[in-house]
């Protein structure tokens, strides 16, 4: 069996340690060998349902038309419609977007939410872009989409470079070809336009629910746990911001530029005014500058990699320090890394749990959406706390029940849900 799944991955995968399908597929593959998964379930979950690719012509300001290319990936709809992020990058392309696809299957699966994975993005480079060119380029994109997403199809939402204002614009596109409004169709949308209370901050709100309950497991309380945050946007900048508020004790932030630091914890309010009334957390009072490799490597008890993928690999993951890594962006630590953190006795909160919080709160904004009733903030928030708090206890479970770590064990826990549903349903062959 475990000869018939590495013959089968083999084929399929690259061997370079940086990219992000080579990091889903082999923690996935392990953890198939692990469930001992059939090998029909395993031939139809290695890959995704649907792969689009379209092309994207877009009026620039100049009057001149630009050809955009963008994907959208939809993993599996074995649990439920497709869900999952668009982001827009000079860096996307279509391995990155089919990881991060599976990994919001695996997302969905780990917090028990009735959605599939997906992700879409564009081949853009958002800071040389007016709103105008944004718009454009965001319309024509959702345009060509059109037939593949949908309230019951796949529900896109914000992921790096995209926001509130992206979705108003999906949201109103598909509604102008539906001929009637469709809130349901986008999460993360604004709040006066079917979009839920508490979305913008949730994952930053749920890794702070992560983090609550593991640093329990190391009897430290926040006043007495040094966090380090890399990253400032919607993820690392709200959790670095709520974990402050909760009593912790930041050491450390930045943004793509660089970070500050103070032993002694930095007044993230302040920092975070300071960085966008100057665009730079350069001339911040009270504190050292320190790179984003070095703010990994910080001594520290709680590190939170929340900017992009591969951030610790088997280069520097043998001085990373921290005692609790909460990843809060996508792939941060690559497979190869995994091994080494786990014999340095490092908690990892993976990925697929730590930031599920905003996935959580867009189901919780389909859910509104479809009722057309609108929850109170403190009611979404105990939900999320809820969702979060159980599904860090099924990990925790799970990894000792079955003797492996924490990773590991959000892998077979989502695969095992999936392939349930997929036996279930059976294979449509
Ligand atoms: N882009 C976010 C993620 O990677 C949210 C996806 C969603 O809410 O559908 O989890």
């Amino acid at each position: 069996m475990a000869m018939a799944i590495s013959a089968i991955a083999d084929d399929v995968r690259h061997v370079k340690e940086d990219n992000p399908f080579e990091s889903m597929m082999s923690r996935f593959d392990r953890a198939a060998q692990l469930l001992d998964l059939d090998p029909d379930l395993y031939a139809v979950m290695r890959v995704p349902n649907r792969e689009l690719k379209v092309y994207i012509p877009t009026r620039m300001d100049s009057g001149r038309i630009q050809v955009f290319e963008g994907y959208r990936v939809q993993h599996n709809f074995a649990r439920g419609p497709a869900k999952g992020g668009i982001r827009y990058s000079p860096d996307v392309n279509i391995d990155e977007i089919r990881a991060l696809a599976a990994w919001m299957t695996w997302k969905c699966a780990v917090v028990n939410v009735p959605f599939g994975g997906a992700k879409g993005g564009v081949i853009c480079d958002p800071t040389q872009m007016s709103m105008g060119e944004l718009e454009r380029m965001t319309r024509r994109y959702a345009s060509e989409l059109i037939d593949f997403i949908g309230p019951e199809k796949d529900v896109p939402a914000p992921d790096m470079n995209t926001n509130e204002q992206t979705m108003a614009w999906i949201m109103d596109t598909y509604s102008m070809h539906a001929r009637h409004t469709v809130t349901a169709v986008v999460t993360g949308k604004p709040i006066d336009l079917g979009g839920s209370s508490g979305r913008r901050e949730a994952t930053g709100r749920g890794i702070l629910f992560v983090v609550n309950e593991a640093i329990k497991k190391f009897k430290m309380t926040p006043p007495q746990t040094r966090v380090a945050v890399q990253g400032s946007g919607n993820v690392g900048g709200i959790g670095a911001r709520l974990m402050h508020e909760a009593g912790y004790k930041v050491v450390a932030i930045s943004d793509v530029h660089g970070g500050i630091y103070n032993p002694n914890g930095i007044d993230i309010h302040e920092a975070l005014k300071h960085l966008q009334q100057t665009r730079s957390f350069e001339d911040f009072e009270g504190v050292e500058a320190i790179s984003n490799e070095d703010l990994l490597e910080l001594d520290c008890d709680v590190l939170v990699p929340a900017a992009t993928e591969n951030q610790i690999t088997s280069e520097n993951a043998e001085r990373i320090k921290c005692k609790i890594l909460a990843e809060g962006a996508n792939g941060p630590t690559t497979a190869a890394a995994d091994e080494i953190l786990h014999n340095k006795g490092v908690f990892v909160v993976p990925d697929i749990l730590a930031n599920a919080g905003g996935v959580t709160v867009s189901y919780f904004e389909w859910v509104q959406d479809r009722m057309g009733y609108f929850w109170r903030e403190d009611v979404v928030n105990e939900r999320l706390h809820d969702t979060m708090v159980a599904s860090f206890n099924d990990l925790c479970r799970y990894a000792d029940s079955h003797s492996v770590d924490t990773r590991t064990a959000a892998y077979m826990l989502a695969i095992d849900r999936v392939a349930y549903d997929t036996r279930m349903r059976g294979i449509y062959a």
